[in-house]
């Protein structure tokens, strides 16, 4: 989740004290480096996707699971017997918050060819049998995107006690220190922003509320902070852990150029919503049933380092701004021409910063989404690392970018070096088995192939896109939810998207017929007269290249997971999560996730992603599969 640098971390009050040198010389290392490439262009397409994993402990005897602390080791043996063995070994393992969990990607980039597709979960599948191979006894990797009773006594092992006192990091009731990966940028991120925010981050999420859970679900809480906190109603949480200590799927592309960047951004910022609610798998949270199935708000929540006066919530003395969301959440302004006229959200800006960026003849759209991420002071800052040498590096520049943890990640090239312009997809939920993760990531890759080929435009007013990541979270939003899209994706065919549009009309001209509220299965598979749909278009692009037969076999099982997910043929993770539990023998209908019932689940889970058990409500009987994996299965036993 970012940079990671050595050294001795500074207190929040030390790095504050910072905050303009960091920002200034971060401006100045974005400056070099946009100067330098701006022009590039030619870039190939790359990309690749990063999966975030929970190590697990089974103790089948008690009917418990925990989640092991462990990462650390894990990490070091992977990446001593990976990359640092050979430079060519085909994945990468990077540290992830929790101290429980790690991060896997592909050794290298995949390319631009059809048959890269169809490399991906055999990958997926080398990451988990690799990770799997160093764990303990009874212990096990899983991609779950959050456990059910993290911040439980006793959720971890060995077990820690919170001990919630101000020079800790959380100063949680729930989520031990212990719990937080070891690398001091961790800790000091966890314990400078509740320094900087004044008080305890505070997460509440709504109870699920079944026939026997009380009403009004309300928790007693001897500390006066959570008692003032806790909403009845809601399941209360008071760390950064209950949100970065979750897991996502991640896609990064590198565009071929600047332009083409801020285009697929743009596009992709109107999927967001639509792909993080087809891929929902969070509906359990300290234990409780809630009432949401996606872990974006909780994120959200968890690092909101805003203080009371940026909040909206005294007037302003001493902070600068009002700031209207948290560092982890949608973005705020869209970054190509077209997407211009439907930047209808206030943006708050660092004016100085804004007018520098201007003066270096970088455009408005660009300086404005600049200067918005630099409203932000940085959060972590080590001793050895304050003076950089601008020119040849971007550590200043990266601190903020890398701490704006938006839905979409405009990526500028790192100095000297041959990468180009990237932009990273960031809202997906991570799924249960490596089948699951291919196919959304598989989909997203693809669409990004069809908005280019076909110059699609998916752009609405970007406070319809909040809108939506709002229902996006709903229970069940995949097959209630609503969504804003736009009617007609093929309007731009005329002109050319990457670099101008049609002729400006006012906002208010656009946004009565550009765009209607519709349904996930509408946008994905499409409805006759309304919306010609997703897969259909992908459908079609394909049908017009060349595929071996393999691996479009792969790709049209991928699109049959995601259509059947999206009409509810198929159910949700958060789905089927919920169902398991609500059928659970020992489960009381009163919204209380007990050991026992999160032991049951994590090792069917467990099961399902280590093929030992089908799932077809969830991944369908047939396909789930490749043909390849069945030869390879029977020499590896990758469960412990
Ligand atoms: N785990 C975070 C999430 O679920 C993302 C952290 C990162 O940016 O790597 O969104
Ligand atoms: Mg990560």
């Amino acid at each position: 989740m970012g940079l990671l640098a050595q050294g001795s971390p500074l207190s929040w009050e030390d790095t504050k004290r910072h905050a303009d040198h960091v920002r200034r010389h971060g401006i100045l290392q974005f400056l070099h480096i946009y100067h330098a490439v701006k022009d590039r262009h030619k870039d190939v397409l790359k990309w690749g996707d990063e999966v975030e994993y929970m190590l697990v402990s089974f103790d089948h005897e008690n009917k418990k699971v925990q989640l092991v602390l462990s990462g650390e080791d894990v990490l070091e043996t992977l990446q001593e017997k990976g990359e640092r063995t050979n430079p060519n070994h085909p994945t990468l393992w990077r540290p992830e918050y929790g101290s429980y969990m790690i991060e896997g990607t592909p050794g290298q980039p995949y390319g631009g060819t059809m048959s890269e597709f169809n490399t991906v979960q055999d990958n997926m599948r080398q990451r988990r049998q690799e990770a799997t191979s160093v764990l303990g006894e009874s212990q096990a990797l899983c991609t779950i995107t959050s456990f059910p009773r993290l911040g439980c006594p006793g959720f971890t092992l060995p077990e820690y006690k919170p001990n919630p006192v101000e020079g800790g990091a959380s100063k949680s009731l729930f989520f031990p220190d212990e719990a937080i990966n070891k690398h001091p940028r961790f800790s000091t991120l966890t314990r400078n922003i509740r320094h900087r925010r004044g008080e305890k981050v505070v997460i509440n999420v709504p109870i699920f509320k079944d026939k026997n859970t009380p009403s009004p679900f309300v928790e007693a809480f001897a500390d006066e902070e959570a008692a003032q906190a806790a909403q009845p109603d809601h399941i209360y949480m008071d760390a950064m852990g209950f949100g970065m200590g979750n897991c996502c799927l991640q896609v990064t592309f590198q565009a071929c150029s600047i332009s083409e960047a801020r285009y697929l951004y743009d596009q992709l910022a109107t999927i967001c919503p639509i792909v993080m609610a087809l891929s929902a798998a969070s509906p359990f949270y300290r234990g409780y049933v809630s009432d949401i199935d996606c872990r974006w708000g909780v994120i959200s929540a968890s690092v909101d380092d805003r203080t009371r006066e940026e909040r909206g919530l005294e007037p302003l003395k001493t902070s600068n701004y009002r700031i209207s969301k948290s560092r982890y959440d949608s973005i705020d302004s869209y970054l190509s021409k077209c997407g211009e006229k439907y930047n209808d959200i206030d943006l708050t800006i660092d004016k100085e910063i804004y007018e520098q960026l201007l003066k270096e003849g970088i455009d408005h759209l660009l300086a404005q989404h600049v200067a918005h991420l630099f409203i932000r002071d940085p959060l972590t800052l080590f001793e050895e690392k304050i003076h950089m040498d601008d020119a040849n590096e971007s550590d200043h520049f990266e601190n903020i970018q890398s701490t704006n943890w938006q839905t979409m990640r405009f990526k500028p090239p790192p100095p000297n070096s041959d990468i180009g312009w990237r932009v990273e997809f960031r809202p997906m939920e991570v799924q249960l088995t490596d089948f699951e993760n291919s196919a959304y990531v598989v989909f997203v890759v693809l669409l990004t192939r069809v908005i280019l080929s076909y110059k699609l435009d998916f752009l609405i007013p970007l406070s319809k896109v909040d809108e939506n990541m709002k229902t996006a979270q709903r229970r069940d939003a995949v097959l209630q939810g609503m969504f804003y899209f736009r009617k007609d994706i093929c309007k731009a065919g005329g002109h050319a998207v990457v670099d101008g549009c049609g002729k400006a009309q006012s906002s208010a001209e656009l946004a009565a017929e550009e765009y209607g509220l519709m349904s996930i299965d509408t946008i994905i598979n499409g409805k006759e007269g309304v919306f010609p749909g997703l897969i259909p278009i992908l459908n079609s692009y394909l049908e017009n290249m060349e595929v071996d037969v393999d691996t479009r076999c792969s790709i049209l099982n991928y699109l049959k997971l995601i259509k059947k997910r999206a009409s509810g043929q198929l159910m949700t993770v958060a789905r089927w999560m919920r169902e398991f539990i609500a059928n659970h023998p020992d489960y009381k209908q009163d919204s209380v996730v007990t050991d026992a019932m999160n032991y049951s689940l994590l090792v069917k889970c467990n099961q399902i992603a280590n093929e030992q058990c089908e799932c077809p409500e969830l991944l369908g009987s047939a396909f789930r599969r490749r043909a390849k994996d069945d030869a390879s299965k029977a020499d590896s036993d990758s469960s412990k």
